[in-house]
């Protein structure tokens, strides 16, 4: 049986109180709950070491939004992968729509983050997913299958298996428009096929590919129990500790019902 995950991803919100008290919130609700589902949270990089300290005993890991497609260097305003490991964050968000539109991003560029956050040791959350205009056009598949092969398909098996992929759909993120669990089984299903001709069977099993859009506590358990949906990316959902736990309590039903 695969364990759950859930994810997170706090966005540019949060004072440094706030962020404090939401972790420890979180923290002590975990402590007494002792799940098999994987707890990751990312929070603004500012108070990613917060976030390591508290983790140990806190029963989550923590992820970054973002890192630097470079090694180290002339970047200003850029951090890097190993910056990341130095803390002990053993995750990070590559690709996030918000980032792909907003600053530019394209596969090429998040390929290159891929590499380094492997390089270091730190797993890659790979995110994928069409616009509405590409769903309308009916082009959403040739977009994702765009998406994993120029931002993936250079790694190393040994590497990809290190690999998270959540499925966002762009028009679904922060819009409160879920996919139905129907849409997006048939695209988790999709990713996953393009895996296990590329990797393998094997890999493509192992592969985990979260869901993130809109997903909250009353779709969440639904969704979860898709065959091919492993857990969730959350956003808006994340930065509320009763809302959040909700959502990782209805990935742990999904989990041991499998
Ligand atoms: C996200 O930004 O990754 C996300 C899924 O946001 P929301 O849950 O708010 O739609």
């Amino acid at each position: 049986m695969k364990s759950k995950i859930v994810i997170g991803n706090w966005k540019m919100n949060k004072s440094f109180d706030e962020a404090e008290d939401l972790i420890t919130e979180i923290e002590e609700i975990l402590a007494d709950l002792n799940l098999s589902t994987l707890v990751v949270l990312a929070p603004p990089f500012p108070y990613l070491e917060l976030a390591t300290d508290h983790a140990p005993d806190g029963n989550f890991e923590c992820a970054a939004q973002n890192c630097s497609q470079f090694n180290n260097g002339a970047y200003t305003g850029e951090v890097s992968a190993s910056m990341l490991a130095d803390i002990d964050v053993e995750f990070c968000i590559v690709g996030h729509s918000e980032r792909r539109k907003y600053f530019n991003e394209t596969n090429e560029i998040l390929a290159e983050k891929v590499n380094r956050l492997t390089e270091v040791g730190l797993i890659p959350i790979y995110c994928c997913g069409e616009t509405v205009e590409e769903r309308e056009a009916g082009v959403h598949f040739d977009v994702i299958e765009k998406q994993i092969k120029e931002g993936l398909f250079h790694l190393l098996p040994e590497s990809l298996e290190r690999v998270i992929v959540a499925y966002e759909p762009v028009w679904a993120i922060g819009t409160g428009l879920t996919a139905t669990p129907q849409q997006a089984e048939e695209v988790h299903l999709f990713i996953r096929s393009l895996i296990e001709k590329k990797y393998g069977t094997e890999a493509a099993y192992n592969l985990n590919i979260l869901y993130g859009g809109s997903c909250n506590p009353s779709n969440a358990l639904e969704l979860f129990t898709q065959p091919n949906i492993d857990g969730g990316l959350i956003g808006g959902a994340s930065l509320n500790t009763k809302e959040f736990i909700e959502i990782v309590e209805a990935a742990e039903t999904a989990g041991s019902d499998k």
